[in-house]
Protein backbone atom coordinates (compact mmCIF):
# COMPACT_ATOMS: atom_id res chain seq x y z
CA UNK A 1 0.00 0.00 0.00
CA UNK A 2 1.22 3.68 -0.78
CA UNK A 3 1.46 6.04 1.91
CA UNK A 4 -1.21 7.96 -0.26
CA UNK A 5 -3.94 5.82 -1.07
CA UNK A 6 -7.10 6.02 0.50
CA UNK A 7 -7.54 4.58 4.15
CA UNK A 8 -5.83 1.00 4.65
CA UNK A 9 -8.60 0.10 7.32
CA UNK A 10 -11.62 0.70 9.23
CA UNK A 11 -8.78 1.13 12.75
CA UNK A 12 -7.41 4.09 9.98
CA UNK A 13 -10.38 5.82 9.36
CA UNK A 14 -11.47 5.98 13.13
CA UNK A 15 -8.02 6.99 14.03
CA UNK A 16 -8.55 10.28 10.80
CA UNK A 17 -11.93 10.88 12.20
CA UNK A 18 -10.67 12.18 15.79
CA UNK A 19 -8.30 14.59 14.69
CA UNK A 20 -10.55 15.81 11.04
CA UNK A 21 -11.20 19.74 11.87
CA UNK A 22 -14.43 20.03 12.50
CA UNK A 23 -15.31 24.06 11.28
CA UNK A 24 -13.04 26.19 9.30
CA UNK A 25 -11.91 27.87 12.55
CA UNK A 26 -9.84 24.46 13.18
CA UNK A 27 -8.88 24.10 9.79
CA UNK A 28 -4.95 24.86 9.55
CA UNK A 29 -3.34 26.95 6.77
CA UNK A 30 -4.74 27.21 3.06
CA UNK A 31 -5.33 30.84 3.99
CA UNK A 32 -6.44 32.15 0.99
CA UNK A 33 -9.26 29.38 0.27
CA UNK A 34 -10.54 29.57 3.94
CA UNK A 35 -10.68 32.75 3.99
CA UNK A 36 -13.04 32.83 0.20
CA UNK A 37 -15.01 30.07 1.53
CA UNK A 38 -15.67 31.87 4.56
CA UNK A 39 -16.71 34.85 3.04
CA UNK A 40 -18.70 32.60 0.33
CA UNK A 41 -20.83 30.82 3.27
CA UNK A 42 -21.37 34.25 5.34
CA UNK A 43 -23.09 35.63 2.41
CA UNK A 44 -25.17 33.32 1.56
CA UNK A 45 -26.07 32.50 4.92
CA UNK A 46 -27.08 36.25 5.09
CA UNK A 47 -29.77 35.55 2.23
CA UNK A 48 -31.01 32.48 3.66
CA UNK A 49 -30.23 30.99 0.53
CA UNK A 50 -27.60 27.96 -0.26
CA UNK A 51 -24.15 29.01 -1.46
CA UNK A 52 -23.47 28.81 -5.05
CA UNK A 53 -21.54 25.07 -6.11
CA UNK A 54 -18.04 24.59 -4.99
CA UNK A 55 -15.08 22.95 -6.44
CA UNK A 56 -12.18 21.47 -4.60
CA UNK A 57 -9.41 20.68 -6.55
CA UNK A 58 -5.58 19.09 -5.43
CA UNK A 59 -3.80 16.02 -4.75
CA UNK A 60 -5.31 13.57 -2.38
CA UNK A 61 -4.81 13.84 1.10
CA UNK A 62 -4.54 17.77 0.99
CA UNK A 63 -8.48 17.99 3.04
CA UNK A 64 -11.11 17.96 0.42
CA UNK A 65 -13.28 16.11 1.93
CA UNK A 66 -12.17 17.27 5.98
CA UNK A 67 -13.99 20.55 3.78
CA UNK A 68 -17.14 19.39 2.37
CA UNK A 69 -18.20 18.45 5.80
CA UNK A 70 -16.86 21.47 7.30
CA UNK A 71 -18.74 23.73 4.73
CA UNK A 72 -22.02 21.29 5.87
CA UNK A 73 -21.19 22.01 9.46
CA UNK A 74 -20.73 26.02 9.01
CA UNK A 75 -24.21 25.70 7.07
CA UNK A 76 -25.66 23.87 9.70
CA UNK A 77 -26.87 21.84 6.40
CA UNK A 78 -26.55 18.21 6.05
CA UNK A 79 -24.43 16.00 3.96
CA UNK A 80 -24.59 13.29 1.36
CA UNK A 81 -22.12 11.87 0.32
CA UNK A 82 -21.22 9.78 -2.67
CA UNK A 83 -18.20 9.67 -5.41
CA UNK A 84 -17.69 9.61 -9.30
CA UNK A 85 -17.38 5.86 -9.78
CA UNK A 86 -20.05 4.99 -7.82
CA UNK A 87 -22.68 6.45 -9.89
CA UNK A 88 -22.59 4.09 -12.43
CA UNK A 89 -26.18 4.96 -14.31
CA UNK A 90 -28.14 8.09 -14.15
CA UNK A 91 -30.84 6.56 -12.06
CA UNK A 92 -28.55 6.29 -9.30
CA UNK A 93 -28.00 10.02 -9.19
CA UNK A 94 -31.53 11.03 -10.00
CA UNK A 95 -32.14 8.62 -6.46
CA UNK A 96 -29.65 10.59 -4.40
CA UNK A 97 -30.54 14.26 -6.01
CA UNK A 98 -34.67 13.96 -5.58
CA UNK A 99 -34.22 12.65 -2.02
CA UNK A 100 -32.14 15.87 -0.66
CA UNK A 101 -33.77 18.08 1.40
CA UNK A 102 -33.58 21.96 1.38
CA UNK A 103 -30.07 23.38 1.66
CA UNK A 104 -28.42 19.99 1.99
CA UNK A 105 -24.50 19.39 0.83
CA UNK A 106 -24.10 16.67 -1.93
CA UNK A 107 -20.50 15.82 -2.03
CA UNK A 108 -19.30 14.30 -5.39
CA UNK A 109 -15.46 12.58 -4.53
CA UNK A 110 -13.29 12.12 -7.40
CA UNK A 111 -16.34 14.10 -9.59
CA UNK A 112 -14.29 13.63 -12.96
CA UNK A 113 -15.18 9.88 -13.21
CA UNK A 114 -18.27 10.15 -13.30
CA UNK A 115 -20.21 8.49 -15.93
CA UNK A 116 -21.61 10.27 -19.39
CA UNK A 117 -25.70 10.06 -18.93
CA UNK A 118 -25.13 10.89 -15.26
CA UNK A 119 -23.32 14.09 -15.76
CA UNK A 120 -25.56 15.40 -17.85
CA UNK A 121 -28.64 14.67 -15.18
CA UNK A 122 -26.34 16.60 -13.16
CA UNK A 123 -26.29 20.10 -15.02
CA UNK A 124 -29.73 20.47 -15.07
CA UNK A 125 -30.22 19.64 -11.33
CA UNK A 126 -27.15 22.35 -10.66
CA UNK A 127 -28.61 25.23 -12.71
CA UNK A 128 -32.43 24.39 -12.44
CA UNK A 129 -32.60 22.38 -9.93
CA UNK A 130 -34.91 20.21 -11.77
CA UNK A 131 -33.75 16.26 -13.24
CA UNK A 132 -35.75 14.55 -16.18
CA UNK A 133 -35.94 11.12 -15.35
CA UNK A 134 -36.23 8.70 -18.81
CA UNK A 135 -38.72 5.70 -17.87
CA UNK A 136 -38.92 3.11 -20.60
CA UNK A 137 -37.30 2.47 -23.52
CA UNK A 138 -37.29 3.19 -27.40
CA UNK A 139 -40.03 4.87 -28.67
CA UNK A 140 -42.39 4.25 -26.19
CA UNK A 141 -39.66 5.93 -23.29
CA UNK A 142 -41.11 9.21 -21.22
CA UNK A 143 -39.08 11.97 -19.57
CA UNK A 144 -40.61 13.10 -16.11
CA UNK A 145 -39.51 16.30 -14.65
CA UNK A 146 -38.64 16.13 -11.40
CA UNK A 147 -37.88 18.79 -9.13
CA UNK A 148 -34.64 19.00 -6.67
CA UNK A 149 -34.68 20.84 -3.95
CA UNK A 150 -32.18 23.52 -3.72
CA UNK A 151 -29.27 22.19 -2.35
CA UNK A 152 -24.66 22.83 -2.71
CA UNK A 153 -23.34 20.08 -4.80
CA UNK A 154 -19.57 20.26 -3.46
CA UNK A 155 -17.25 18.51 -5.90
CA UNK A 156 -13.59 17.27 -5.18
CA UNK A 157 -11.14 16.39 -7.98
CA UNK A 158 -7.29 15.33 -8.15
CA UNK A 159 -7.23 17.64 -11.37
CA UNK A 160 -9.71 20.00 -12.26
CA UNK A 161 -8.24 19.89 -16.27
CA UNK A 162 -9.65 16.51 -15.96
CA UNK A 163 -13.60 17.81 -15.78
CA UNK A 164 -15.40 18.73 -18.71
CA UNK A 165 -15.73 22.56 -19.62
CA UNK A 166 -19.25 22.58 -19.01
CA UNK A 167 -19.06 20.76 -15.75
CA UNK A 168 -16.57 23.75 -14.32
CA UNK A 169 -18.74 26.25 -15.41
CA UNK A 170 -21.42 25.31 -13.18
CA UNK A 171 -19.44 25.68 -10.68
CA UNK A 172 -19.42 29.34 -8.81
CA UNK A 173 -16.52 28.81 -6.84
CA UNK A 174 -13.21 27.03 -7.47
CA UNK A 175 -10.46 26.69 -4.79
CA UNK A 176 -7.27 24.90 -5.61
CA UNK A 177 -5.73 23.33 -2.63
CA UNK A 178 -1.96 23.14 -3.04
CA UNK A 179 0.62 21.11 -0.69
CA UNK A 180 1.22 22.22 2.77
CA UNK A 181 4.89 23.83 4.09
CA UNK A 182 6.55 21.69 6.84
CA UNK A 183 6.09 24.38 8.52
CA UNK A 184 1.99 24.52 8.28
CA UNK A 185 2.27 20.24 9.00
CA UNK A 186 4.30 21.07 12.23
CA UNK A 187 1.41 23.02 13.63
CA UNK A 188 -0.74 20.25 12.03
CA UNK A 189 1.10 17.73 14.09
CA UNK A 190 1.18 19.62 17.50
CA UNK A 191 -2.63 19.56 17.10
CA UNK A 192 -2.78 16.08 16.31
CA UNK A 193 -0.52 14.56 19.01
CA UNK A 194 -2.78 16.95 21.58
CA UNK A 195 -6.09 15.21 20.73
CA UNK A 196 -4.52 11.91 20.26
CA UNK A 197 -2.38 12.53 23.47
CA UNK A 198 0.74 11.66 22.41
CA UNK A 199 3.66 13.25 23.85
CA UNK A 200 6.41 15.25 21.09
CA UNK A 201 8.88 17.40 21.38
CA UNK A 202 9.56 20.11 18.68
CA UNK A 203 12.12 18.08 16.98
CA UNK A 204 9.87 15.10 16.72
CA UNK A 205 7.09 17.10 15.34
CA UNK A 206 9.74 18.83 13.03
CA UNK A 207 11.29 15.72 12.06
CA UNK A 208 7.69 14.03 10.78
CA UNK A 209 6.50 17.21 8.75
CA UNK A 210 9.53 17.48 6.83
CA UNK A 211 8.82 13.84 5.74
CA UNK A 212 5.12 13.86 4.72
CA UNK A 213 4.82 14.80 1.64
CA UNK A 214 3.21 17.82 1.95
CA UNK A 215 0.40 16.44 3.08
CA UNK A 216 -1.96 16.36 5.91
CA UNK A 217 -3.23 12.68 5.28
CA UNK A 218 0.41 11.58 5.50
CA UNK A 219 1.53 13.48 8.18
CA UNK A 220 -1.23 11.69 10.41
CA UNK A 221 -0.70 8.92 9.55
CA UNK A 222 3.76 8.79 10.36
CA UNK A 223 2.35 10.38 13.77
CA UNK A 224 0.94 6.84 14.31
CA UNK A 225 3.51 4.79 13.14
CA UNK A 226 6.11 6.48 14.78
CA UNK A 227 3.97 6.64 18.41
CA UNK A 228 4.10 2.66 17.92
CA UNK A 229 7.25 2.91 17.53
CA UNK A 230 7.89 5.00 20.57
CA UNK A 231 5.67 2.79 22.89
CA UNK A 232 7.15 -0.24 21.92
CA UNK A 233 10.89 0.57 21.60
CA UNK A 234 11.28 4.28 23.33
CA UNK A 235 9.42 5.64 26.68
CA UNK A 236 6.49 6.60 24.69
CA UNK A 237 7.70 10.31 23.38
CA UNK A 238 8.05 11.28 20.08
CA UNK A 239 11.41 13.02 19.63
CA UNK A 240 13.37 13.77 16.71
CA UNK A 241 15.42 10.13 17.45
CA UNK A 242 12.38 7.75 17.47
CA UNK A 243 10.86 9.85 14.77
CA UNK A 244 14.18 9.16 12.43
CA UNK A 245 14.75 5.47 13.50
CA UNK A 246 10.86 4.55 13.14
CA UNK A 247 10.63 6.28 9.66
CA UNK A 248 13.83 4.36 8.77
CA UNK A 249 11.90 1.20 9.66
CA UNK A 250 8.64 2.38 7.40
CA UNK A 251 11.18 3.14 4.68
CA UNK A 252 10.11 6.63 4.35
CA UNK A 253 13.28 8.98 3.70
CA UNK A 254 14.63 12.50 4.25
CA UNK A 255 12.52 13.72 1.51
CA UNK A 256 9.32 11.74 2.44
CA UNK A 257 9.30 9.96 -0.85
CA UNK A 258 7.64 6.86 -0.48
CA UNK A 259 7.95 3.22 -2.60
CA UNK A 260 6.46 4.39 -5.40
CA UNK A 261 7.83 7.47 -5.55
CA UNK A 262 11.19 5.96 -5.74
CA UNK A 263 10.28 3.49 -8.02
CA UNK A 264 9.36 6.41 -10.57
CA UNK A 265 12.42 7.89 -10.19
CA UNK A 266 14.43 4.85 -10.07
CA UNK A 267 12.77 3.85 -13.34
CA UNK A 268 13.49 7.29 -15.27
CA UNK A 269 16.83 7.44 -14.21
CA UNK A 270 18.41 3.80 -14.40
CA UNK A 271 15.84 2.47 -17.27
CA UNK A 272 15.22 5.07 -19.36
CA UNK A 273 18.83 7.52 -18.67
CA UNK A 274 16.86 10.44 -16.78
CA UNK A 275 14.18 10.73 -19.81
CA UNK A 276 12.58 11.74 -21.53
CA UNK A 277 10.02 9.42 -20.95
CA UNK A 278 6.34 9.08 -21.58
CA UNK A 279 3.83 8.69 -18.88
CA UNK A 280 2.37 5.23 -19.82
CA UNK A 281 5.90 3.96 -20.42
CA UNK A 282 7.04 5.03 -17.34
CA UNK A 283 3.83 3.89 -15.37
CA UNK A 284 4.37 -0.13 -17.22
CA UNK A 285 8.01 0.47 -15.47
CA UNK A 286 6.70 0.73 -12.07
CA UNK A 287 3.60 -1.76 -12.64
CA UNK A 288 1.31 0.85 -11.90
CA UNK A 289 -2.02 2.45 -13.68
CA UNK A 290 -0.83 5.94 -15.69
CA UNK A 291 -3.71 8.01 -13.38
CA UNK A 292 -2.11 6.89 -10.39
CA UNK A 293 1.02 8.13 -11.43
CA UNK A 294 0.34 11.11 -12.85
CA UNK A 295 -2.41 12.53 -10.12
CA UNK A 296 -0.92 10.71 -6.96
CA UNK A 297 2.56 10.50 -7.56
CA UNK A 298 4.05 13.51 -9.95
CA UNK A 299 2.78 16.54 -7.93
CA UNK A 300 4.82 16.16 -5.23
CA UNK A 301 7.63 15.08 -7.40
CA UNK A 302 7.25 17.76 -9.83
CA UNK A 303 6.72 20.38 -6.25
CA UNK A 304 9.74 18.64 -4.95
CA UNK A 305 11.84 19.30 -8.26
CA UNK A 306 12.77 15.77 -8.53
CA UNK A 307 10.74 15.34 -12.16
CA UNK A 308 9.65 17.54 -14.99
CA UNK A 309 7.00 17.45 -16.76
CA UNK A 310 7.98 18.63 -20.79
CA UNK A 311 6.46 18.21 -24.20
CA UNK A 312 8.60 14.99 -25.21
CA UNK A 313 7.75 13.24 -21.72
CA UNK A 314 9.02 12.94 -18.11
CA UNK A 315 12.64 13.92 -17.13
CA UNK A 316 14.40 13.94 -13.94
CA UNK A 317 16.17 16.39 -12.89
CA UNK A 318 19.61 16.64 -11.33
CA UNK A 319 18.71 16.57 -7.81
CA UNK A 320 16.39 13.59 -8.29
CA UNK A 321 20.12 11.82 -9.59
CA UNK A 322 21.59 13.12 -6.49
CA UNK A 323 18.90 12.29 -4.30
CA UNK A 324 19.14 8.24 -5.50
CA UNK A 325 23.05 8.47 -4.68
CA UNK A 326 23.70 8.80 -9.01
CA UNK A 327 26.03 10.65 -10.93
CA UNK A 328 24.34 12.97 -13.33
CA UNK A 329 24.79 13.01 -16.68
CA UNK A 330 27.14 16.15 -17.93
CA UNK A 331 25.50 19.03 -19.73
CA UNK A 332 21.91 17.57 -20.02
CA UNK A 333 21.55 20.45 -17.14
CA UNK A 334 22.21 24.11 -18.71
P1 LIG B 1 -9.04 12.62 -0.88
O1 LIG B 1 -9.08 13.56 -2.03
O2 LIG B 1 -8.16 11.44 -1.11
O3 LIG B 1 -10.38 12.30 -0.29
P2 LIG B 1 -8.75 14.70 0.84
O4 LIG B 1 -8.00 15.80 0.18
O5 LIG B 1 -10.21 14.73 0.82
O6 LIG B 1 -8.26 13.39 0.23
P3 LIG B 1 -9.01 14.48 3.65
O7 LIG B 1 -9.48 13.08 3.80
O8 LIG B 1 -9.99 15.56 3.80
O9 LIG B 1 -8.21 14.62 2.30
O10 LIG B 1 -7.82 14.80 4.65
C1 LIG B 1 -7.00 13.81 5.14
C2 LIG B 1 -6.83 14.00 6.64
O11 LIG B 1 -5.92 15.08 6.84
C3 LIG B 1 -8.10 14.39 7.34
O12 LIG B 1 -8.63 13.32 8.05
C4 LIG B 1 -7.70 15.46 8.34
O13 LIG B 1 -7.52 14.90 9.62
C5 LIG B 1 -6.37 15.92 7.88
N1 LIG B 1 -6.40 17.28 7.38
C6 LIG B 1 -6.49 17.64 6.08
N2 LIG B 1 -6.40 18.96 5.94
C7 LIG B 1 -6.28 19.46 7.18
C8 LIG B 1 -6.13 20.79 7.70
N3 LIG B 1 -6.07 21.86 6.88
N4 LIG B 1 -6.03 20.95 9.03
C9 LIG B 1 -6.07 19.89 9.83
N5 LIG B 1 -6.17 18.61 9.41
C10 LIG B 1 -6.28 18.39 8.10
Amino acid sequence: EGLISAYASDAERDAEATVRPKRLADFIAQHRVRDQLDLLLRGAMGRGAPPDHILLSGPPGLGKTTLANIVAAELGAGIRVTSGPAIERSGDLAAILTSLTEGDVLFIDEIHRIAKPAEELLYSAMEDFRVDVVVGKGPGATAIPLDVEPFTLVGATTRSGLLTGPMRDRFGFVAHLDFYSPDELDVLLQRSARILRVPITEGGSAEIAGRSRGTPRIANRLLRRVRDFAEVRADGTVTLETAQAALRVYDVDELGLDRLDRAVLTALVDSFRGGPVGLSTLAVAVGEQPDTVEEVCEPFLVRAGLLARTPRGRVATEAAWRHLGRTPPNGTFG
